[in-house]
């Protein structure tokens, strides 16, 4: 994006990190809602390496998660997508995304970092916590089914978080991967392109009927 825009004025980054395994309109809207509220100049959207928090299954190629990013996100000119997590070898930590991030976009860019109340809710059991509130403004989002309160966030300083009420949209990844594997509808859950890519890629196939060639 044009950095000479910002010419005298701090950057507002927006970082919206995900499994994104697929990105559905859930990220999308959330991403939207907190880039207006609070005046971003750019949301970046970080797909993970392997995530740690999910070993026990199996999680997309991250060139795939990667892709369904970029296809998503391609039509917003506020909307980037960044590949710090997925060329760091290893498990990916926040507290590594925002470092990079940091180191990459220079001292004149504030970081918010997006994230929805269950994520939010786990924040202090991730590695490097203590340090995360300096490197980043934390937004956490509601989201259907998962009760978040200020009272939640009151082990944490005060000025790090604010929670902020964005449209509900009771969309999952997970659902969106048991849907394709019941071989029930996605559409209007994920972007077109997100559903054709999927069935161009095969992703999520359905048990027992083999698995697609690797095109
Ligand atoms: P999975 O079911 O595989 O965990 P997910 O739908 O939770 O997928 P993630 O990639 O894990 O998607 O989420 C990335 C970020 O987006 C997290 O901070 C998560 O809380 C947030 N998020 C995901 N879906 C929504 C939603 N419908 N509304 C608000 N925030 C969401
Ligand atoms: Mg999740």
């Amino acid at each position: 994006l044009a950095r000479a825009a910002h010419q005298g004025r701090r950057y507002r980054l927006g970082v919206m990190g995900g499994t994104f395994d697929p990105i559905h309109h859930g990220h999308l809207v959330a991403a939207s809602e907190v880039a207006s509220k609070f005046g971003l100049d750019e949301v970046v959207f970080v797909p993970t390496g392997q995530p740690w928090q999910k070993r026990d299954r199996l999680v997309s190629l991250a060139e795939d998660r990667y892709l369904m990013t970029v296809i998503a996100t391609a039509s917003n000119p506020r909307f980037s997508v960044s590949r710090v997590d997925i060329d760091r070898e290893g498990d990916t930590y926040t507290v590594d995304t925002l470092t990079d991030l940091r180191r990459e976009r220079g001292d004149d860019t504030d970081l918010f970092f997006i994230t929805g109340a269950d994520a939010l809710r786990q924040i202090l059991t991730w590695r490097g916590a203590e340090r995360l509130f300096g490197l980043a403004h934390f937004v956490g989002v509601t989201r259907p089914g998962v009760p978040l309160t200020s009272k939640d966030l009151s082990h944490l300083p005060s000025d790090a978080v604010t929670l902020l009420e964005v449209p509900a949209l009771a969309i999952s990844s997970t659902d969106c991967r048991d849907r394709v594997r019941a071989q029930q509808p996605i559409w209007y859950l994920v972007p077109d392109g997100i559903v054709q890519y999927i069935a161009k890629r095969g992703l999520y196939p359905v048990p027992g009927l083999g698995v697609p060639d690797d095109r």
